[in-house]
């Protein structure tokens, strides 16, 4: 294995990223769920201009970017503007109800713009192309292109089928795509933090989630190309790279074999598993920050744990996500494991990285036959833990995911929407005491560029994830500054830039 991490480590190949947005999120981290992001112009001659508008998660806005990257190599250049697309892709998301509908009403809009240029063409890609198929060119008329998150090598021909008057579709999803090969065109990007896909589709099959039938089965990316994008985004002046995958600590990669069971048959040493990689990344440079996202608790290890407090630059923060507090629920939920496990596991994270350690969660309210008890045991988990941050949601049944198939969605959306403000609203205290923790204390930040409310400020994050804003001075986005904290809000962090 060392040897492995050696080999990786000198390679130098090629690409780039960026962060986003969700609705309910508390504690100053934002992630996509509702909002979306566009793209940035790029004018290189081609002949056609892409518009991509992406709904939904962190792996949306980077399969974006590999959709662009296929389409600038076919002639075509990006819009930000709507208007001047010949072609325009909506990038969805299913997670909840009104993922979708925000993408319908889309379509409303776009559909206006269509009537005044009919050679307009609509494609809609991601999970909501894979969970309704054909359904959608059906449904909405104004939709000539279907193409799911695996189908994405097939883009160009698709586009060709169009322009020849038929509707294209392919929601073919694989067993082995990660696109490895692929350089993403950044799209979005403040130059100095990036996504790094690391494994692509999830086989948990949480009951609520209908992220199994949308992305497929996993499988993990090849570590020589990720080593290769994180010194590339190094090369282009990037500092902090995000490994993404919907279950990170389930990554695992053999040279041999592609096949995840027979991987997992596999000695420890023939395999290449998540607290490897996390150790190759890390040593392509000290400067280049190294964060990772999602976790599972029932698949973190104590191996990634320790690796995390081994490097320096692997950032002292982990999302680790509860959906709720209760055992029941939990076994419902089919998370693989119960309240008092997941409290062990974060006593873990407490013990090998200590009280600084940034921890955030994800939490469902008002899952099927949820009773009040239950939800208090939620509260009750969230007092136990006092996590930095949040992403706080009421569930929404999705068709096909197996509580769908199995159980009644019994909770009204009342009652759900009034647990969802108690959590909330108890996030939101402990956001505030947490970063409160933080006042007094000198914090290494990696500048980001500009506060969002004032030029004379900057912005950047501390290894917890946490947001830091202070004056200006003499300091450039992608420089690492020592900021001492004066002052918090229960999103931000305040204070002055100060030597050593
Ligand atoms: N793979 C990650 C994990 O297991 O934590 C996150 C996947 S999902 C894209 C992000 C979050 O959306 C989940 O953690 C869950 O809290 C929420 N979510 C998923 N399905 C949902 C549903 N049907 N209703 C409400 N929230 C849901
Ligand atoms: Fe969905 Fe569970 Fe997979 Fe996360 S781990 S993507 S919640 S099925």
């Amino acid at each position: 294995m060392e040897q492995l991490i050696e080999d990786l480590s000198i390679l130098k190949p090629v690409w780039p990223v960026r962060r986003t947005p969700d609705s309910f999120g508390v504690g100053g981290e934002t992630e996509a769920c509702e909002t979306y992001q566009t793209c940035k112009d790029s004018d290189t001659g081609k002949s056609r201009k892409l518009y991509i508008e992406s709904y939904g998660c962190q792996m949306n806005f980077s399969d974006s970017e590999i959709v662009a990257s296929i389409l600038q190599k076919e002639g075509f250049d990006t819009a930000s503007d709507i208007t001047q697309a010949d072609v325009i892709f909506l990038n969805t998301c299913s997670i909840r109800e009104k993922a979708e509908q925000t993408v319908r009403n889309r379509l409303i809009h776009i559909n206006g713009l269509k009537k005044k240029k009919p050679e307009m063409l609509v494609g809609v890609l991601g999970c909501m192309a894979e969970r309704l198929k054909s359904k959608f060119l059906e449904e909405e008329k104004i939709v000539d292109l279907v193409a799911g998150p695996d189908a994405y090598r097939d883009l160009p021909k698709l586009i060709t089928q169009v322009d020849e008057g038929e509707k294209a579709i392919n929601t073919f999803l694989s067993r082995e795509e990660t696109y490895a090969d692929i350089s993403p065109v950044r799209l979005n990007s403040n130059g100095i933090t990036a996504f790094i896909s690391i494994m692509r589709g999830c086989d948990n099959m949480c009951t609520f989630c209908v992220v199994p039938f949308t992305r497929g089965r996993e499988r993990s990316r090849d570590p020589h190309s990720i080593i290769a994008e994180a010194n590339d985004l190094l090369k282009k002046g990037y500092r902090e790279v995000t490994l993404l995958g919907q279950n990170v600590d389930s990554y695992k990669w053999s040279e041999e074999e592609n096949n995840k069971a027979r991987i997992e048959k596999k000695g420890v040493n023939e395999v290449v598993n998540f607290a490897n990689l996390l150790e190759m990344v890390a040593r392509v440079h000290p400067d280049l920050r190294v964060r990772f996202s999602t976790s599972h608790p029932k698949d973190i290890t104590d191996d990634v744990l320790h690796t995390i407090a081994k490097y320096e630059n692997i950032c002292n923060y982990i999302h680790l996500p509860v959906q709720s507090g209760n055992s029941r629920i939990l076994e419902l939920m089919n998370r693989g494991y119960s309240r008092e496990w997941y409290l062990n596991k974060i006593s873990r994270v407490r013990e090998i990285l200590g009280e600084d350690c940034g921890i955030s969660s994800d939490m469902i309210t008002g899952f099927c036959t949820e009773t009040e008890d239950e939800h208090q045991e939620t509260l009750s988990l969230m007092d136990q833990v006092q996590y930095d941050f949040s992403y706080m949601f009421f569930y929404s049944e999705r068709p096909g995911t197996l509580a769908e198939k199995k159980f009644e969605d019994d909770i009204s959306l009342e009652v759900k929407k009034r647990r969802l403000q108690e959590i909330i609203n108890k996030q939101t205290g402990h956001s505030l005491i947490r970063n409160k923790k933080d006042v007094g204390k000198v914090h290494a930040v990696l500048i980001e560029g500009f506060s969002k409310r004032s030029n004379d400020f900057m912005q950047g994050r501390n290894t917890a994830n946490k947001v830091v804003v202070f004056p200006k001075g003499i300091h450039n986005k992608g420089e690492y500054v020592n900021v001492l904290v004066e002052d918090c809000t229960g999103a931000t962090l305040i204070g002055k830039a100060v030597n050593g």
